[in-house]
């Protein structure tokens, strides 16, 4: 290979400096680790499905629009009429296709921080700037320097994760409201754990004419699939779905959505039982000594614990595999997240983090 043909000459030094998403091998362990749901569908359903996927015109290309897919969601969520829908591989794919749409020379995305990194990911993939504003102590949203930083930098965009991941609360309703009446960008509600916060923005969509709503079934239940949808008026709509690559969305995502969405309650359940494994799971960190549990309106839990890189590896030998992010952010000194599983996977890493514990003092 000739000097001239080096990656360092031809890749962004922007793309050069990151280091690829990582996601640990997880063969043979408690996955406990991506907000996965832990249950599996009824044996009938997956029956259903079997057969609508064994005829499934596979030589074809899947319908570009998933009009049936997106009729049933509308039904399913009861939206009205004036609101559009755009559909995602993943709501992942919802970030970068906004993200491109307003990488004009000089935009800015503003997002808090901690939060989902992929905000900040996607925001460099599409050369665009961005603005991360830390939280407060306890994860709140630091109103004032948010106010500040939208005059500063007038964003094209603003994420916030409703709840937020990776810190698990809902941020202040009327605080939101008053970053989306300040920005004259848009503001992105991410509400991918919606299923498990009882709160949402959705009722606030017809009010507000720069603010969208972003969900994935992915947390819910079918994260193998990989569906996300935008929510919010087409003058928005019609501009992002000119960047929607046409067939995004693949035929058994799309057959296999919308015979899942026919059995709302199937999830719905599923997301009765993993609130409150939720409660009983916070309640039992809580009692362990030196261990500060913050409260979680998601399908996981951030509790903070004296040398948790050790207890993390530890856990990790006992096969139980949580996420460490000590080290990612300074308010996350300390700090684990573990995902709510089966009753059998919680009670499995509670007695085994007890257990390291008693070794460990
Ligand atoms: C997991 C997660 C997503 C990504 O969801 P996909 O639909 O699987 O791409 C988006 N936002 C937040 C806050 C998440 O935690």
């Amino acid at each position: 290979m000739s000097n001239s043909h080096l990656p360092e000459h031809i890749i962004r030094p922007e793309i050069l400096a990151l280091s690829a998403y990582h996601v640990p091998p997880a063969a043979g362990m408690i996955k406990l680790d991506a907000m996965e749901n832990p249950y599996s569908l009824s044996p009938e359903l997956r029956d259903e499905i079997a057969q609508l996927t064994a005829n499934a015109p596979i030589n074809r290309y899947p319908d570009a629009s998933a009009a049936a897919l997106k009729e049933k969601l509308r039904q399913t969520l009861a939206i009205s009429d004036d609101i559009d829908i755009l559909l995602g591989n993943g709501s992942d794919e919802i970030i970068q296709i906004i993200a491109m749409a307003v990488a004009k020379p000089g935009a800015v995305i503003i997002g808090v921080e901690p939060s989902f990194v992929m905000f900040r990911m996607i925001a460099t993939f599409a050369n665009i700037q961005y603005v991360g504003i830390p939280l407060t102590q306890d994860f709140s949203l630091n109103l004032d320097v948010m106010l500040a930083a939208i005059v500063k930098h007038k964003p094209a965009v603003i994420f916030l994760a409703y709840p937020n991941n990776p810190t698990g609360n809902l941020f202040d309703r009327a605080e939101i409201l008053s970053i989306i009446q300040a920005t004259s960008g848009i503001v992105i509600i991410d509400e991918a754990y919606q299923a498990f916060a009882d709160a949402s923005f959705i009722n606030e969509l017809d009010q507000f004419p720069n603010l969208l709503l972003m969900r994935t079934l992915s947390k819910s239940g079918l994260a193998g699939l990989r569906l996300g949808f935008l929510l919010g008026r087409s003058e928005w709509l019609i501009q992002l779905e000119k960047m929607r690559l046409p067939y995004n969305i693949g035929i058994m995502t799309q057959i296999i959505a919308e015979k899942v969405l026919h059995h709302t309650s199937v999830l719905s359940k599923q997301a009765d039982a993993i609130k409150s494994e939720r409660t009983k799971m916070s309640t039992f960190l809580a009692t362990i000594d030196n261990i500060k549990v913050y409260p979680s309106k998601a399908n996981f839990i951030l509790f903070r614990i004296h040398a948790a890189a050790q207890i993390f590896q530890a856990l990790k030998q006992h096969k139980i595999l949580i996420k460490n992010l000590d080290g990612t952010h300074p308010l996350l000194e300390n700090c684990l997240r573990v995902t709510i599983g089966t009753p059998d996977e919680n009670s499995q890493f509670c007695s085994t983090l007890q257990t390291i514990l008693s070794k460990t003092v």
